[in-house]
């Protein structure tokens, strides 16, 4: 990518502001006044054609009649006049463009904001924008924007959609003490997007964790690209998590995939860490950006009381780092730095008698010793201690433990004396929260941040069978018949295709034909209803199971037409389908949508009449390996199901994982024509039994 456009925008070495005013209010004022008292070291060229001088500085008609290079355009000039404004800072050669002007397709202009695109790449620049705040950055003093004041200096840099959060979190960075290198606002993200700023920010020396605000974007899979191959870590918060187009879902899985879900996966899936709120985004953003990575698993808590001790435990639990008992050798050593009554288990509990010196050793030991992966220390302010003193002790026990590598967060819950202390800890490079489980929140992060990296290392291994061209000809069948959905056997061939274990299954047009069908497949048999008008069959009284014998053939027959016919007297019938009875097994479901913003995605959850209410569902942006399915299947809360409960075996997890794998191969193969699929049920039988689908549904993209 153009690395050199977006260095024009991020460290310009000389900005022109276009629209640059002396008259108080305007944005081209403020850009213009902030950019010259606020440290930027570059040269500024104020642009306006009605002026000679603007704040002290010479002003110029056009960026034309500027002498020197430009790096950066910030503009601020009305939408109409912006694209003549593009192609002279085109001719002038300036390398990127911060478009400040709203007024484009955020008010419904989609083509005056191609047009604009198309001007700037013409001559190989770069948009910001439109509709932003514009560009903040400490390391270079630059504020190039219409927000009053630069951030509160930090190692993190801030992507953010919506400018009106951009200026609010500007000014709370100094009440939170979270602070940033850089604030950029990407607004209508005409041409730079997220995932182009990302890989900027990942070159860039000033940068050491990247904070996200999202609300939504296109090119879902690049975003995922760009985030795997960052070495820095990456937290998001994503806003708009009510769930979207549900009303309409053809499919259970489309009903059940939010955006919330899909999203969350992509950014598993992506290395990205998340965000619950806007609080929690700082918190993990302060934590991501001063703190190492914790690479395994053991979490030791180290308190002076028992009451953070053990909201911090309950908090461990919740977010993925539940405490283990530390190895003997451990606890024999911690005892020697608290009274006979503290506790040397996890939390350790050096009692409300620590001073200074115990948790010093205390710290020093634990955060040397190899089994401590990850540190938090808790303090609760006391009559007789120095929060600071005891700030420094903790800074100094890191510094002399002879390690390093390993995070660690602290708490202290205290008055004005603990605030200032915790303050001092930041500024040291040690996250610091006034309440545990956001210490333990943070430290959670940094190890949710190594696991996704871990993850990420793994090779993806497609599976399945791969017969595009087969089942596309069952897909333009019934596109040619006029359907936007195949029928549950013209579903379960195209499954069989990609290898999915399916139940045999045929179809008769006739009764006699019934009969010889079954005959042919073997009793018992199941007999549904086969109609593009009738998706849900039960519904209708279109299934019949368990079918013995010839007798009951016949008269299955006979009910299900009436049935069908009572339910919707025109639907179009193909016949009845006639297939293996499948043992009884759990009910899964499995499930895929096309996602808007990350395409082909996987589901999985319990299957039955009562997924849509339970909505014990998790999500996977396709491929999905196996190694990944069988986590996919750890994840949702009826997971022990799986496990086998009250005297079951366990179900064979590995086939119904290879089974997702072959799914994905196949809503990715077809991605242009499945627009949502699921197969509800899959039966899953014991260990070494495999799995089988007995139903299936694929809607057809439109075309
Ligand atoms: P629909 O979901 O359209 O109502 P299904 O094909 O899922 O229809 O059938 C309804 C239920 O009948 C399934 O949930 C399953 O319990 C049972 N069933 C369907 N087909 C079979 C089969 N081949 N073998 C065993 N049970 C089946
Ligand atoms: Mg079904």
């Amino acid at each position: 990518m153009n690395h050199q456009a977006l260095d024009g925008i991020m460290t310009p070495r000389s900005i022109a502001v276009i629209g640059a005013s002396s008259t108080p209010g305007k944005i081209g004022y403020t850009v213009l006044s902030n950019l010259i008292n606020q440290g930027y070291k570059g040269k500024i060229f104020p642009i306006n054609p009605g002026a000679e001088e603007i704040l002290g500085l010479k002003a110029y008609p056009s960026v034309l009649d500027v002498p020197e290079d430009i790096d950066a355009a910030v503009i601020t000039i009305p939408a109409k006049i912006v694209i003549p404004a593009v192609e002279e800072c085109g001719k002038k050669g300036v390398k990127g463009l911060v478009i400040i002007t709203s007024g484009f397709s955020e008010v419904g202009k989609r083509e005056l904001e191609e047009e604009l695109v198309q001007k700037a790449h013409e001559y190989n620049m770069r948009i910001l924008g439109p509709n932003i705040v514009g560009v903040l950055a400490n390391s270079s003093g630059m504020n190039a924007s219409f927000a009053p004041y630069l951030p509160l200096p930090g190692k993190a840099s801030l992507v953010s959609q919506s400018g009106a959060l951009l200026i609010a979190i500007d000014a709370s960075t100094y009440v939170r003490g979270v602070g940033f290198d850089k604030l950029i606002s990407i607004g209508n993200m005409s041409d730079l997007d997220f995932a182009d700023i990302i890989e900027w920010l990942n070159d860039d020396p000033n940068t050491t964790a990247i904070t996200l605000y999202i609300e939504g974007f296109k090119n879902g899979r690049r975003f995922m690209d760009v985030c795997r191959r960052t070495n820095k870590p990456i937290i998001a918060l994503k806003a708009g998590v009510s769930s979207h187009g549900a009303a309409a879902a053809a499919s259970h899985t489309g009903s059940l995939a939010g955006a919330a879900k899909v999203y969350g996966a992509a950014f598993q899936q992506a290395g990205v860490v998340q965000a619950s709120d806007l609080d929690n985004l700082f918190d993990r953003t302060l934590a991501l950006s001063l703190q190492p990575p914790m690479k395994g698993d053991n979490l030791l808590i180290i308190t002076n009381g028992g009451g953070v001790g053990v909201l911090a435990t309950d908090a461990a639990e919740k977010y993925g780092v539940p405490l283990k008992f530390a190895p003997a050798e451990v606890q024999e050593e911690l005892k020697k730095h608290m009274p006979e009554f503290g506790s040397a288990k996890n939390p350790v509990d050096l009692t409300g008698m620590a001073g200074t010196e115990w948790y010093h050793n205390a710290i020093k030991f634990a955060y040397a010793h190899p089994w401590v992966d990850g540190l938090v220390v808790l303090y609760c302010e006391t009559a007789v201690t120095d929060p600071m003193e005891i700030a420094q002790g903790i800074k100094s026990a890191i510094d002399n433990s002879g390690a390093n590598g390993k995070p660690v967060t602290v708490s202290f819950v205290g008055g004005e004396r603990s605030d200032k202390a915790m303050r001092w800890l930041v500024d040291h490079g040690i996250p610091a929260y006034g309440a545990p489980d956001r210490a333990v929140n943070a430290i959670a992060a940094l190890n949710e941040y190594a696991r996704n990296k871990t993850l990420l290392a793994e090779p993806i291994t497609l599976c399945g069978g791969e017969n595009r061209n087969e089942a596309l000809q069952i897909i333009e069948r019934a596109r040619a018949e006029g359907r936007d959905s195949l029928t549950e056997i013209e579903a379960k061939q195209v499954f069989a295709l990609y290898g999915l274990p399916v139940t045999k299954t045929l179809l008769a047009k006739t009764e006699d034909e019934a009969v010889s069908l079954a005959r042919e497949i073997g009793y018992p048999v199941v007999m549904k209803i086969v109609s593009p008008d009738i998706l849900h069959k039960s519904d209708a009284g279109g299934v019949k199971v368990n079918l013995k014998d010839e007798q009951s053939v016949r008269e299955a027959f006979r009910t299900i037409m009436a049935n069908a016919k009572a339910y919707k007297a025109d639907a179009r019938i193909h016949g009845i389908a006639i297939q293996e009875m499948a043992p009884w097994g759990t009910e899964v479901i499995l499930g895929s949508v096309n996602d808007a913003t990350f395409g082909p995605t996987m589901m999985f959850g319990l299957g039955g009449i009562f997924v849509e209410v339970l909505k014990d569902v998790t999500f996977r942006v396709a491929p999905v390996s196996t190694s990944q399915a069988l986590r996919m299947l750890g994840e949702i809360r009826g997971a022990p199901i799986l496990a086998g409960v009250r005297g079951e075996e366990p179900r064979d997890k590995r086939a119904l994982a290879e089974t997702i794998c072959s799914y994905s191969t196949m809503i990715l193969d077809l991605a242009d024509e499945i627009s949502e699929s699921d197969a509800n049920p899959v039966l899953v039988y014991a260990e070494g039994k495999g799995v089988k689908v007995v139903d299936a549904r694929i809607i057809l993209k439109k075309k």
